[in-house]
């Protein structure tokens, strides 16, 4: 019998357009996907309470899109190398395949696990499934990082027909020996409180959910984006951001949708080319963290180091989460986010600067209590946004 291939599912819930799925199909050997749960402990950034809520609702529409196709996904708790080693010596396995994550913790991670399993000549791939450009692909031309984000767009657009072409499906045949799993109910991802109950309202997480999302943008917010994604009390952008985060839908298919849009229809032009850009900072933050790992604890201005931020700040600070300033577009915000697990995007400007400059709380507290409360909450955008709007980061 061929030896599987486990696919390490981490931040890529889907099966379209991914290329560490497409190349284990290609091999025709059966696939083990699965998904780790790691210990909160190890990372400082272990994933928030809006977070784990999404994950669990994004495990079980995988779950389902696997079984539609006679496999199923495996969960397991624990170390991802004392689970990953358990794996493979029960089903035999001699690869495996995953795609690559970019963040401080999960670098380090990958690159232990990577590095012990080559040692131990197993065949290890990973794979770029959710950047248009890796952090590493954009230099300035003496190699250094980009700190500001017009010209490294200005940079990622020379390259723009160089990036990974979108993939079709492959078929997949699966693993179909003996392998536990766990029940995803056991892992208690969902808050006990009824503080999430409103979320199902809003979101649909998964694959399905993620592509709805996008051909409801294009045909009915995309020509007015420009104008509309300013607008707090428009529903005038994708909120594809937590979509994009868990990876159920590849940027390079929602790009390919959205320029065969703009291709058949010129009105979409101007709208498309901004929601472009606005994917572009995406790609900034990502490139941002890679080089500046310390980016979501430290300023990324050292002349904000001795900044008097204010030091006795409890009681504002809890009136601002709980959206009970006074300030009306702030506590809306702050109670949007509460309900709902999202905040527009000009109203997170809005409470953030509210917070760092009105309050002159730390831009840190901030970005922890969006950490705990964003479903598309991105160890990446939020530190990057945060700084941005505080003062401290990068142009
Ligand atoms: C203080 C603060 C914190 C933020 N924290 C996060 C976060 O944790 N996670 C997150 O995804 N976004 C964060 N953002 C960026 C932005 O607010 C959201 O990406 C956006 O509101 C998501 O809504 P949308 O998908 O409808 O956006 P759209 O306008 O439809 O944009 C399309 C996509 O582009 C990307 N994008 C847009 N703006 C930004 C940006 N400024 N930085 C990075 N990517 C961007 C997102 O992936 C988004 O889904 C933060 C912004 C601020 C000011």
């Amino acid at each position: 019998m061929p030896l599987p291939i486990v696919a390490w599912f981490r931040r890529d819930l889907r099966l379209s357009d991914h290329p560490a799925l497409v190349e284990a199909a290609k091999t025709g050997r059966p696939i083990i996907p699965l998904y780790i749960l790691e210990d909160d402990e190890k990372n400082s950034w272990a994933d928030g309470a809006a977070s784990k809520w999404w994950l669990h609702q994004s495990l079980e529409a995988l779950s389902k899109s696997l079984e539609q196709l006679g496999g199923r996904l495996y969960l397991r708790r624990g170390s991802p190398q004392k689970v990953l080693t358990d794996v493979i010596q029960s089903s035999g396995a001699k690869s495996l395949y995953w795609s690559r994550c970019y963040e401080p913790y999960a670098i380090n991670r990958d690159k232990s696990i990577k590095s012990f399993f080559v040692e131990a000549h197993f065949d290890v791939k990973s794979f770029n499934s959710n950047l248009l450009f890796e952090p590493w692909e954009i230099q300035t031309a003496d190699g250094s990082p980009y700190r500001v984000f017009t010209p490294y767009w200005k940079s990622c657009l020379k390259l723009w027909n160089d990036r990974r072409p979108l993939l079709s499906q492959y078929p997949m045949t699966f693993y179909e020996g003996n392998l536990s799993s766990d029940i995803l109910e056991s892992w208690a991802l969902c808050p006990q409180k009824k503080w999430a109950d409103g979320f199902k309202d809003m979101w649909c997480p998964g694959e399905t959910g993620a592509q709805d999302r996008l051909n409801d943008f294009i045909s009915n917010r995309l020509k007015s984006y420009v104008h509309d994604r300013d607008k707090p009390g428009l529903d005038g952008t994708s909120r594809l951001s937590p979509h994009l985060h868990w990876g159920e839908i590849s940027p390079i298919a929602v790009i390919t949708a959205i320029e065969s849009a703009m291709a058949s229809d010129s009105t979409l032009k101007e709208g498309g080319e901004k929601f472009l850009s606005e994917l572009g900072w995406r790609e900034f933050s990502h490139h941002l963290l890679y080089y500046f790992p310390t980016l979501p604890e430290q300023n990324f201005q050292s002349k904000f180091d001795h900044f008097e931020w204010q030091s006795d700040e409890k009681d504002f600070l809890e009136k601002w989460q709980r959206g009970k300033t006074g300030y009306p577009i702030v506590d809306a915000g702050m109670r949007e986010l509460w309900k709902t697990g999202w905040m527009h995007n000009r109203v997170r400007m809005i409470v953030a600067s509210f917070l760092t400059k009105h309050l002159r709380i730390h831009w840190r507290r901030g970005e922890e209590w969006f950490w705990d409360t964003l479903v598309d909450a991105d160890l990446a955008h939020n530190a990057a946004s945060w700084q941005w709007v505080a003062g401290s980061g990068a142009d």
